[in-house]
């Protein structure tokens, strides 16, 4: 098998990305003492190319990145590429959803229509790459709603599950249906 290094140091990521990879490659983990990468590239797969070429070149092996955005057709595709810190620089997933659903305050559920879009790219040593995309077209809840999961997850209908938040899933429903599923499912294919 392939061995290959995590770029990310996120560790719901983490596990989300073995359970999804862990039968395709030989997954080993970022190296702990690598400091964050700036992520200010313009669009979702020029900041996971950036966290793939740090973690590629400190490890010296092919490294998986993936960065994901969530957006919002009222907010005119906001936050998308900022969905990290659209509460702002180092803002914790729980003032997110806060700044989600203040954002969102007196829209009824036709105006809550959004997705989560997810890059996955596997990064070489010589600058070969895969690039796989992932959506999931969904909506924002008008509250949290479930205690598993990360992110957004509490506020995220997916369109095409029974109306429970990601959050309420099991993580092999969440899998099937989700933007990181579908980017890895994509990936492996390609390798
Ligand atoms: P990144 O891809 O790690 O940069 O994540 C961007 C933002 O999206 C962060 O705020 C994450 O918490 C959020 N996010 C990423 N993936 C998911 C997910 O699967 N569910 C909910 N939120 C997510």
């Amino acid at each position: 098998m392939l061995r290959v290094a995590c770029a990310s140091a996120n560790p719901h990521k983490v596990a989300e990305i073995v359970d999804l990879m862990g039968g395709v490659v030989d997954l080993v983990p970022r190296p702990s003492d690598l400091a964050d990468v700036v992520e200010d590239a313009d669009s979702l797969e020029g900041n996971a190319r950036l966290k793939a070429i740090a973690v590629c070149v400190a490890t010296g092996l092919p490294a998986l990145a993936d960065d994901t955005g969530l957006e919002v057709d009222v907010l005119d595709g906001a936050p998308g590429v900022i969905t990290a810190r659209f509460a702002g620089e180092g803002a914790t997933d729980a003032q997110n959803r806060q700044k989600m659903l203040a954002e969102l305050d007196g829209k009824d559920a036709t105006q809550r229509t959004a997705r989560f879009r997810t890059v996955a790219l596997l990064r070489f040593a010589d600058g070969r790459e895969l690039v796989a995309h992932g959506v999931c077209e969904g909506s924002i809840a008008m509250q949290e709603i479930g205690e598993r999961g990360f992110g957004y997850d509490a506020l995220f209908i997916p369109t095409d599950g029974d109306g429970r938040t990601f959050a309420q899933m099991t993580i092999e429903e969440k899998h099937e249906l989700s933007h990181r599923g579908r980017a890895f499912r994509a990936l492996a294919k390609l390798l």
